[in-house]
């Protein structure tokens, strides 16, 4: 028996492992990182059989199981294949603003398509020179009737040129403001009016790009702003919110990964006569691992509970579930490689990758430090 989970969400988290099972493949994962190129044509697909929908609510055509239904999908996509999983969830988590924040219309016109796997999302909030420090971010947005008039520059934008919309946090009259914007927009301004510089390969998940974006006298229409002008930095935070919990689950099923390839591994592998898992040292790692698996599946289920619920409680556990998971899928994959050996160090057992794309996790939307100190100013 699951306390979060009931049978129609166990039947989502089946249908999307066996999905996963039959199309998620290594090689092709790899090949894709090679050529620094997103998997839209499994995008497509989970849109189409409702995978990135689970979580979203049913007016917008998703299927209503809140937060807990992003993290059972998105969990059981990273358990599969983490490079995977991650860069396919992060084809919709920018859009989670413009889904919470945007009107009908907006949400129509922009969250529908992206819930069918039609479009993918984008979020520009960081600068050259302001990260975690959002509310210092420097991108202008001049005040003309009935349009803005963006100067300034964005950079890490994930899914830079191939995403259909994004949400860009600028500074105007009012204080912080976020709008939209999509590639429409940006050909109707023209080529000399935004440009877009890869910033090229990266640590990790490099089937997608993080895009410097550069904004020279863009026009974005007024009706295009997301939320209420001058609250863009609680526009974006909240939006954060899901998205954390969401990047949690990233973090949670790429550590399943690391320890079933690891138990896995420890049984087959013979040395000194016996399997390695007969050595108490192997044995012992592989529960503490099992018990810390265990811890990251309640907190982070009940932040997903909590954020369902919008308890007063969620915004911390949302910090505290991006503190602590992203942190103990690092330290388990890591302890992964150590138990394939040499082995676990080679490209193609697929650690080394995992190790690498689940990384970012303790860094985007907000640092593990950031999340400490957003944790700290909601306890004391
Ligand atoms: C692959 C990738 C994808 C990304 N995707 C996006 C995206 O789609 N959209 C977007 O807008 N951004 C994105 N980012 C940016 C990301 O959110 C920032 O990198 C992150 O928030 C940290 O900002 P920074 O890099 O400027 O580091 P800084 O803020 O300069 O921090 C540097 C160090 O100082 C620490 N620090 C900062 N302030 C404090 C403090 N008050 N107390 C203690 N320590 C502190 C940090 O924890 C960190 O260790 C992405 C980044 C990467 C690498």
């Amino acid at each position: 028996m699951d306390l979060y989970i009931g049978n129609d969400l166990k039947d989502v988290e089946n249908a999307v492992s066996e999905f996963c099972e039959k199309e998620f493949d290594q090689e092709y994962l790899q090949r894709l990182e090679d050529e620094h190129k997103y998997p839209i044509g499994l995008y497509e697909k989970i849109g189409e059989l409702g995978f990135i929908g689970v979580g979203f609510s049913e007016d917008i055509g998703g299927s209503g199981y809140g937060a807990l239904g992003h993290v059972v999908a998105v969990t059981e996509m990273c358990r599969r294949l983490p490079g995977m999983g991650m860069a396919l969830s992060l084809g919709y988590i920018p859009g989670f603003v413009v889904d919470i924040y945007g009107n009908r219309e907006q949400r129509e016109k922009y969250v529908r398509p992206m819930i069918e796997g039609k479009y993918i999302s984008a979020i520009s909030v960081t600068e050259p020179d302001s990260g975690s420090d959002i509310g210092s971010l420097q991108t202008r947005m001049e005040d003309k009737k009935d349009h803005f008039i963006v100067n300034g520059s964005k950079v890490f934008t994930t899914n830079a040129g191939y995403a259909d919309f994004y949400t860009l946090l600028a500074k105007d009259e009012s204080g912080l403001t976020t709008v939209l914007f999509d590639k429409d927009l940006i050909g109707k301004n023209g080529p000399k009016r935004f440009e877009i510089n890869d910033l090229g390969r990266k640590m990790g998940i490099n089937t997608t790009t993080s895009g410097e974006l550069v904004f020279t006298d863009f026009a974005i229409p007024k009706d295009y702003v997301i939320g209420q002008r001058g609250k863009g930095m609680k526009t974006v935070l909240n939006g954060f919110e899901l998205g954390r919990i969401v990047i949690a689950a990233q973090a949670f099923g790429s550590m399943l990964y690391g320890y079933e390839k690891a138990v896995d591994y420890a049984k087959k592998r013979k040395q000194f006569g016996r399997p390695i898992i007969k050595f108490q040292s192997i044995e012992h790692e592989l529960v503490d691992m099992y018990v810390e698996i265990e811890q990251c599946r309640n907190l982070l289920y009940k932040a997903a509970w909590l954020y369902d619920r919008k308890d007063p409680e969620s915004k911390k556990f949302s910090s505290m579930v991006k503190l602590a998971i992203p942190e103990c899928a690092i330290r388990i994959l890591n302890q992964s490689v150590d138990i394939l050996g040499g082995y676990g160090y080679m490209r193609d057992q697929g650690l080394e990758g995992a190790l690498r794309d689940i990384r970012i996790t303790s860094i985007y939307e907000g640092t593990s430090k950031i999340q400490k100190i957003a944790v700290a100013k909601l306890l004391y």
